[in-house]
C-alpha cells in the first residue's frame, strides 16, 4: 500500500496543472470552520441554527480556480443549506453532493442518488422517535435534529451511547451507519457515501478519479478520501494519499486552494 498523509508539497505542481479536471471540497471543517450551533425545542416547532459563511478570501479563491476546474462541494448537510451557504460562488462549473451522498445538485437538477424505500425511511422515523424519548431525558445533551430527507443527523453536546445502541436497535439488518461527526451523529444508509456520489460525478463529467482532488477531516469522508486524490486537512481522524496539517487560525481547504491556484497559475 502507498504511503498516506504525505505533506502536500509533495504533490506536483506539474501533475496538478496537467491531470487535475475537478476538486471536490468537502464544507464543514474544511473550508468552513466546524461548530454548528443548534437548538430545537421539545416538539420540534422551533429551530435555531447559526453556521458558517465563506471567508471573502475563499470566496475569491473559489472563482479564481473555477477558470481552470469543476468545482463540486460534499457535505452532510441538506441541498437547500449548502445552497444558501454557498450562494456566493454558485452556479457555473459547480455542483453540491448533500446528506453524505445522497443527493447532487448540477445542472440545474437536483437529482436523488441513493436507493431509499419506505421500510428504510420507517426505519429512520422510529429511530428518530427514540431519539425523541432520550431527548426528554437529557435535554442539555441532545439539541435537536438538523433538516434532512433520508439521513439523520441529531446535534449532541458530546458522544452518547445510547444513540448508537438506539441505531443498532432498529437496524436488524445492519444496513445503516452511525458516525459521529464531532457535533452529533450522522445515521444513514451504508450502501450511499460520499464517495458513491463521487462515482456518479466523475461519470457525468466523463474524467476519472486521479483527476480529481478530494478533501474531507472527519469520519464520514473517509470512503470519499479513498477516491482520486485524498488530502485530508485532519490526519489524526481520517487518512488521505496527501495531508495538510491542523494550522490554527487557518482552514485546511484554504491553504489547498492556495497551492492549487499557485500550481494552476504558474
Ligand atoms: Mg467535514
Amino acid at each position: 500500500m502507498d504511503e498516506l498523509n504525505k505533506p502536500l508539497e509533495k504533490l506536483d505542481p506539474d501533475f496538478i496543472r496537467k491531470n487535475v479536471k475537478a476538486v471536490t471540497f468537502d464544507v464543514d471543517g474544511v473550508i468552513m470552520p466546524t461548530g454548528t450551533f443548534l437548538r430545537e425545542s421539545f416538539d420540534g416547532t422551533k429551530l435555531t441554527i447559526k453556521t458558517h459563511k465563506l471567508s471573502k478570501k475563499m470566496i475569491e479563491m473559489i472563482k479564481e480556480l473555477k477558470k481552470y476546474v469543476w468545482i463540486n462541494f460534499s457535505s452532510g448537510r441538506a441541498l437547500l443549506y449548502l445552497e444558501y451557504m454557498l450562494e456566493d460562488i454558485l452556479w457555473d462549473k459547480v455542483s453540491l453532493i448533500g446528506e453524505n451522498g445522497n443527493f447532487i445538485l448540477i445542472d440545474g437538477k437536483v437529482q436523488q442518488l441513493s436507493l431509499c424505500n419506505q421500510s428504510y425511511l420507517q426505519k429512520l422515523t422510529n429511530i428518530r422517535n427514540d431519539i425523541k424519548k432520550l431527548k426528554k431525558e437529557k435535554p442539555d445533551k441532545i439539541y435537536g435534529f438538523e433538516p434532512k430527507h433520508i439521513i439523520i443527523t441529531v446535534h449532541t453536546a458530546n458522544k452518547m451511547p445510547e444513540i448508537e445502541k438506539i441505531v443498532k436497535k432498529h437496524d436488524k439488518e445492519n444496513e445503516l451507519y452511525c458516525l459521529w461527526t464531532s457535533e452529533g451523529y450522522d445515521i444513514g444508509n451504508i450502501k450511499t457515501n460520499k464517495q458513491t456520489a463521487l462515482c456518479f460525478l466523475s461519470n457525468r463529467l466523463k474524467i476519472k478519479p486521479e483527476e480529481m482532488i478530494t478533501t474531507g477531516n472527519n469520519l464520514n469522508d473517509k470512503e470519499m478520501l479513498n477516491f482520486g486524490i485524498g488530502i485530508s486537512v485532519d490526519p489524526e481522524q481520517v487518512s488521505g494519499k496527501y495531508a495538510i496539517q491542523k494550522k490554527k487560525g487557518m482552514l485546511g481547504g484554504e491553504i489547498l486552494a492556495k497551492y492549487l491556484l499557485m500550481a494552476f497559475a504558474r
